[in-house]
């Protein structure tokens, strides 16, 4: 039997977070009756800013249910943050820990055999989706996109895993040296090591509210992986250069061979044609490399990745 930590983001999640805490708490107590997890196990709602009345739900959740701990970071961190918090926040209190979004697009059932692959030995157990036919086609896509392209980039990603998971008291404890302001967990999980196994599952449909990842959100985020983890676009660069470089001395050959026959006067466009791709590509080098420059800058602050407002049910050492 294991004392569990169910860590559930929230934001703007009103429409559904009373569904969400039934089910869930419905689950648990199905769970306890089996003995599969301990009694004293709990559910960690993280409000992560939102605007509506996400809080107040989760507040009268915990004065019904003792087992249900609320957290309130001080404004919208994202995600990540707010997962994070939720996590670290009650480090060294559990023997595990699952975090699942808050509208259960992620089955429950999926659940039975993280735990199971714990019992067995595992320290980490990646949810994967290994079906998806309830996204819609352009989110399928561009998700499916996004793994793969994070792949190639070499970006140490489990295809198809989200941040359902379940970790081991030991590996949330090595996660927190993980300072890192920009968060990416599914990149630096992957990369504690430990003995993991998988669990597949099909991804449900949202109930109800809307998905907080439009296309914009996303591709932050896909962003913000690659470059926090790898150094394959400053690769391309350097690959671009050549390629410039080889490129220029072709033309310098023909502006000579020109030359050398008298064909000087020649060309307006030969002089404005290599001159725009050129300054072009410098741009986007030096764009590249901003990039980079801008996360050093960003993570020599070492800024807070969250600020915890309030905790309602505070769970005790
Ligand atoms: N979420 C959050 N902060 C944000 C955006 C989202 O805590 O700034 C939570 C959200 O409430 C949900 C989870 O993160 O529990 C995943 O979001 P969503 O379901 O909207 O993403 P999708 O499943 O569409 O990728
Ligand atoms: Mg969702």
């Amino acid at each position: 039997m294991f004392k569990l930590l169910l860590v559930v983001p929230c934001y703007n999640e009103q429409e559904i977070l009373q569904k969400t805490y039934t089910t869930l708490s419905l689950y648990f107590s199905e769970l306890k009756e089996r003995k599969a997890i301990t009694s004293d196990s709990k559910i960690c709602f993280v409000n992560d800013g939102s605007r509506d009345a996400t809080w107040s739900i989760i507040n009268s959740i915990c004065e019904q249910d003792k087992n249900v701990i609320g957290l309130k970071l001080s404004r919208n961190f994202g995600h990540q943050a707010a997962l994070v918090a939720g996590l670290l926040h009650n480090k060294n209190l559990f023997d595990c820990y699952i975090s699942i979004d808050a509208d259960l697009q992620d089955d429950l059932r999926a659940i039975d055999g993280m735990l199971e692959k714990y019992q067995e030995g595992s320290k980490i157990v990646y949810g994967v989706r290994n079906d998806r036919t309830s996204d819609s086609f352009f989110k399928r896509f561009t998700a499916e996109t996004f793994y793969k392209l994070m792949q190639r980039m070499g970006v140490p990603t489990v295809y198809n895993h989200a941040d359902f998971r379940l970790i081991d008291n030991q590996v949330l404890n090595e996660f927190s040296n993980f300072g890192e302001t920009n968060l990416f967990i599914r990149g630096i999980i992957p990369m504690i090591g430990f003995q993991s196994d998988k669990v597949y599952y099909k991804r449900l449909e949202r109930e109800a509210g809307e998905s907080k990842y439009p296309l914009r959100k996303m591709l932050i985020f896909a962003w913000n992986g690659i470059t926090s983890f790898s150094t394959v676009p400053m690769k391309l660069v350097l690959w671009f250069g050549i390629f410039n470089f080889v490129f220029a001395m072709g033309i310098t050959v023909w502006v000579l061979v020109c030359k050398l026959f008298g064909f000087t006067v020649q060309g307006w466009t030969s002089i404005v044609l290599p001159m725009t791709f050129f300054s072009g590509s410098n741009m986007i080098a030096i764009g590249l490399i901003g990039e980079y420059v801008g996360k050093i800058y960003e993570e020599v602050k070492a800024r807070p990745r969250y600020i915890i407002e309030s905790v309602v049910n505070e769970e005790n050492q």
